[in-house]
């Protein structure tokens, strides 16, 4: 049995050296991170390696963290980067059901709304004026959306803001997309990219394994739909992040899982532009009410889920981010220590992880990023969508020479 380890070693993990933690890891699970250290390569490592790691527990865990800084601070630097962006959550009316939400409402409650195309043209339009370079519009699926409607907002969209990013619709409204204009996949994924989508959220994942997706929604689409319509938007050049959501039912053995299956896409498609660890918020869930779930991760459990998709994605999805709108400050700080490289979005209107019961906020700004950034001992910089586009929001001058990227780890950058 490892012995537990104590909330003061949790926060303060990022002090230790790996030469410091490495004589204190028992030594298979020393061998295995060594393995991985020193070829930046997680495919380098078995299944059962892999769940070795997942299964960590005391000094192994805090190598495991440290490990994964390591390897971030190779494969990356030292910088943090984000994306100006703002949300558009254009309905709240969904008949999916799923579990864990606490956004969607029902046609006939009072509280709902739905936005026309033009309106959420409307709000893109003012993200520009705020500085935004994306705008991720996803919303939840009301019965008898018009069949056109997602191509409609992408042409709205494009029309009053031509040059703006749009990262939409998950791979459920896909489905939907497709349920409802009769049209192949591979058509209908065309047909939007050829009206504006630029790439897609890789959101509507949870936890890939049908029986796990049984509890938390049984309306939603399965495992293999949700792997076809990430690899047919691979092949007709939508880019997509990818997601995992932990802390509810789950165990590590669907962590290992679905990082591994993330990788497989990731080297036959090379579509992935990052990996996104989103922590259940259970507040206001019916998933928590009726003891489904337990009550979302635990401090070694968002740190773990970071370290390990570090290290297992190493070489194939090298930016790992932290959904700093599930997470506290300090939390999302400790994040980036166990491996992470990326805070997402500003946001300004984030609605759905804040009806769960998260307290972080809807919007954190430009400057907000930065000073947490540079709290943390990283260097800021604000990305495009694709990270092929890096401005670095500290002076160039004052950074030591060993802190400015390689170029190949960030294509352009300023
Ligand atoms: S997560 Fe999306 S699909 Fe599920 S109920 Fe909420 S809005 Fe609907």
């Amino acid at each position: 049995m490892a012995r537990p380890l104590t909330q003061s070693e949790l926060e303060n993990f990022h002090s230790l050296e790996w030469s410091e933690i490495a004589p204190c890891l028992t030594p298979e699970f020393r061998d295995v991170l060594e393995k991985v250290l020193e070829s930046q390569d997680g495919s380098v490592l078995s299944r059962d390696q892999s769940m070795l790691l997942a299964n960590a527990e005391g000094d192994d865990l805090l190598g495991l963290l440290v490990a994964a800084n390591d390897l971030r601070r190779e494969l990356t630097g030292n910088l943090v980067t984000y994306v100006i962006n703002r949300n558009i959550n254009f309905t709240n009316i969904c008949f999916v059901g799923c579990k864990f939400c606490a956004f969607s409402r029902g046609p006939r409650e009072s509280d709902t709304y739905f936005l026309n195309a033009d309106q959420v043209a409307q709000k893109a339009l003012e993200a520009t004026q705020l500085g935004a370079t994306e705008v991720c519009i996803q919303g939840g699926l009301p019965h008898g959306l018009p069949p056109f409607y997602y191509r409609d907002i992408l042409r709205a969209v494009k029309r009053a803001v031509p040059f703006m990013h749009i990262h939409a619709f998950s791979p459920m409204e896909i489905m939907y997309g497709i349920e409802l204009t009769g049209m192949a996949l591979a058509d209908y994924l065309s047909m939007l990219r050829d009206n504006g989508l630029d790439t897609l959220p890789g959101t509507a994942a949870e936890i890939l394994d049908d029986q796990v997706r049984h509890v938390l929604s049984r309306n939603k689409l399965s495992t293999s739909q949700w792997v076809d319509v990430i690899r047919t938007a691979h092949r007709c050049g939508i880019r997509t992040t990818s997601t995992l959501m932990y802390g509810h039912i789950e165990t590590p053995e669907h962590w290992v899982n679905q990082i591994l299956l993330l990788r497989e896409i990731q080297q036959q498609t090379g579509g992935f532009t990052e990996f996104v660890p989103l922590g259940f918020v259970h507040q206001n869930t019916l998933l928590y009410h009726q003891g489904l779930a337990r009550s979302g991760p635990t401090l070694a459990e968002h740190l773990k889920i970071h370290a390990l998709a570090r290290i297992l994605l190493a070489g194939a999805i090298n930016n790992i981010q932290v959904s700093w709108v599930k997470l506290n400050r300090k939390l999302s700080q400790l994040c980036l220590h166990a491996g992470a490289n990326d805070y997402g979005g500003t946001l300004m209107e984030e609605n759905i992880s804040r009806e769960a019961g998260a307290t972080a906020g809807q919007y954190t700004s430009p400057e907000d990023f930065q000073s947490l950034i540079l709290e943390a001992g990283r260097i800021p910089a604000e990305r495009n969508t694709t990270y092929t586009r890096i401005k670095i929001k500290a002076p160039v001058a004052e950074l030591a020479a060993e802190e400015i990227p390689e170029e190949s780890m960030y294509p352009e950058f300023a």
